[in-house]
């Protein structure tokens, strides 16, 4: 199949790049993310993500574009809209963004199916991005490839060290970047990698 893979960050992309390929499928890299913040990190993950392609020999496309404003503007009515729901509504707003921008760039240049190296992340909210890629495909009406990419997570880890490549130490956003410091996420994200451990979701790289 061929199938454009969104790519969130060169590291995210180890794994599941080497597991689409080892399972047939011809991919293409997409990086599309107006939610890293600042600029100069942006401009970072964007070469990351480059060095990775040609480290592997990927095609890649890349849109340069740093909208901080709007994405500021859209996590902020997300979060007022929903203040109820205790997922994190930007994240979802986030991944809608992404995703969809994928399903187009996939549509328009004849790709079989998209799909997105956030799924290979266990500190994502995986089921809300898996819900929210179906509805896109639904609505676009182009195939949403699904794979759960995390049990390669420590798999991927280990391609990008022996790579060499740059690992950023939050999500992306400005928010991410205030709660990397905030010890209630710490925790929180600690017990949510010990139970995917448990669930075998997480798997040790042996
Ligand atoms: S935490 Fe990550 S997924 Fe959520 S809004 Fe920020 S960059 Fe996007």
């Amino acid at each position: 199949m061929k199938i454009l893979l969104h790519m969130c960050c060169g590291p995210c992309s180890c794994y599941p790049v080497r597991k689409l390929r080892a399972d047939g499928h011809v991919l293409t890299g997409y990086f599309f993310n107006p939610n890293i913040h600042p600029y100069k990190e942006f401009k970072r993950r964007l070469d990351t993500a480059v060095e990775f392609a040609e480290k592997v020999g990927l095609d890649i496309a890349v849109d340069k574009n740093y909208d901080l404003r709007t994405f500021l503007r859209r996590a902020l009515s997300a979060e007022k809209r929903e203040e109820t729901l205790t997922e994190k509504p930007r994240c979802r707003m986030c991944y809608a963004w992404r995703l969809h921008q994928a399903a187009i760039y996939a549509k328009e240049n004849g790709f079989d199916a998209f799909t997105s190296t956030l799924f290979v992340s266990p500190y994502q909210l995986h089921d809300v991005m898996k819900e929210v890629a179906e509805k896109i495909a639904q609505a676009e009406k182009i195939p949403f490839f699904y794979e759960d990419f995390r049990v390669g997570w420590d798999e991927g880890v280990t391609i990008c060290k022996e790579l060499d490549l740059y690992r950023q130490p939050y999500c992306g956003c400005i928010f991410s970047e205030e709660e990397r410091y905030n010890n209630r996420w710490k925790k929180e994200n600690k017990k949510k990698m010990k139970k995917l451990r448990e669930q075998k979701i997480l798997m040790d790289n042996v």
